[in-house]
């Protein structure tokens, strides 16, 4: 196995690097801003990357990338959580939502919505979530009914993170209650300023923006807003997660927080402590371990197309390693790290609701059990 990159990466990574220190402060941090601030920052910054060719590198040349490698996209991914995440939520659209469009959409759509998210000026938001369909998504009950030309649409969603600012909601909906439950549901491409869509802040440990909960109160759609085949979304759905799963690099914004950590250690003389060694080499372990395996994710796209269990084996190797920053923060600057907003605390955060945020972990393994093991898949 050859991890090295080849010389025409490390070219490609010195030169996004290069830009982004000329586009972001190098304290900047996008986890640390409330939505309205990383919002304006990423549609300041986006549309620059996306006319030097950084923010969609790897979609198709007729969308508005020009068929990079997936290592190329790991290596944005990396540089740009290195660089705070400069995109704040832009990554939806690029790394899934605008792949889902590209498999399932009209050419119309494609024209209107890629051409937009290749260029970097519009942000989305994901309305799947329910308050009683999170892990069993395809229970939820939001309704979407045709009639004539349009659809009516009346439901909630919850935990819709950014939809204040989003423009455009990635929404699920059923559309046939009379079938099994994975098979009567579709996807939407909803404008968020349509009337009878109402936004509402939830208050979470993860600071501003993070959660909303949306109600649809007799949103009429037009039937042109649908994508794909009315009542067929399922599978769309579990491509579209896949990539959702590999879609930040994680593991690269946890590598800046144990640098921000030792940095810490040797400022307060802990840094020969033998036991805060030990955990700094437990914690950099489960960081390089989710490094590798995004690599895999990567290999597989190049090789075999999209594989779904090693995103899943990914995901669940990002989350350790996401848990065991957040413990080693906690135990390095004590309780502190409980109320200062600095980096532990914001470790603190993001370590709390890594295992649940895009599926938890459990729904994970379960899914593993299955695609790797051969399990019976539990629903
Ligand atoms: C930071 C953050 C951002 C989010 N952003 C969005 C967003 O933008 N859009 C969106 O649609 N959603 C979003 N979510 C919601 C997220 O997808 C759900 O929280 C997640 O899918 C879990 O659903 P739930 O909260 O309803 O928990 P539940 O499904 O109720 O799960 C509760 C517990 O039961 C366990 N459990 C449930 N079923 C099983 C099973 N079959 N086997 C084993 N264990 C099981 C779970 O693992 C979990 O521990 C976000 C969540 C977070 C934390």
């Amino acid at each position: 196995v050859d991890f090295e990159w080849t010389a025409a990466e490390q070219e490609f990574r010195q030169r996004l690097g290069t830009t982004l220190d000329e586009l972001v402060p190098s304290d900047y941090d996008a986890f640390a801003l409330s939505e309205k601030e990383w919002a304006a920052n990423s549609k300041r910054i986006c549309p620059r990357l996306a006319e030097s060719g950084y923010l969609t590198p790897s979609w198709p040349a007729e969308y508005g990338g020009r068929d990079a490698s997936a290592f190329e996209q790991v290596i944005v991914a990396e540089e740009m959580i290195r660089h705070g995440e400069p995109r704040g939520l832009q990554y939806m659209g690029v790394n899934y939502i605008g792949p889902a469009i590209m498999m399932a959409g009209t050419p119309e759509q494609r024209r209107y919505h890629l051409s937009r998210i290749s260029a970097g000026d519009v942000l989305w938001c994901q309305g799947f979530s329910e308050p009683d369909a999170g892990s069993d998504l395809a229970a939820l009950r939001t309704r979407a009914v045709r009639d004539g030309d349009h659809y009516v649409v009346n439901g909630e969603k919850i935990w819709t993170s950014g939809s204040e600012v989003a423009d455009f909601c990635f929404l699920l909906a059923r559309t046939d209650p009379t079938v099994a439950k994975h098979k009567g549901l579709s996807l939407f491409l909803v404008p968020m300023d349509t009337p009878g869509i109402t936004v509402h802040k939830v208050e979470g440990v993860v600071g501003d923006g993070a959660f909303y909960y949306l109600v649809f109160t007799d949103v009429l759609l037009p039937a042109s807003a649908l994508l794909g085949d009315e009542n067929k979304a399922w599978t769309t759905v579990r491509r579209a997660l896949a990539f959702e799963r590999v879609g930040v690099a994680k593991y690269a914004r946890n590598d800046r927080y144990l640098d921000r950590f030792m940095a810490w250690a040797i400022e307060h003389g802990r840094a020969d402590d033998p036991v805060v060694r030990r955990q700094f080499a437990e914690a950099a372990a489960a960081v390089e371990m989710a490094r590798v395996l995004a690599l895999r994710v990567a290999t597989d796209r190049e090789h075999e197309g999209a594989q779904d269990d090693s995103a899943y084996i990914y995901r669940i190797a990002s989350v350790w390693a996401e848990h065991a920053v957040m413990e080693l923060g906690i135990e390095l600057v004590g309780p502190d790290s409980l109320i200062d907003d600095g980096w532990a605390d914001r470790q603190l955060s993001w370590g709390l609701t890594a295992g649940v945020a895009g599926g938890t972990t459990e729904m994970q393994l379960n899914t593993v059990a299955h695609l790797t093991l051969g399990l019976p898949r539990v629903s």
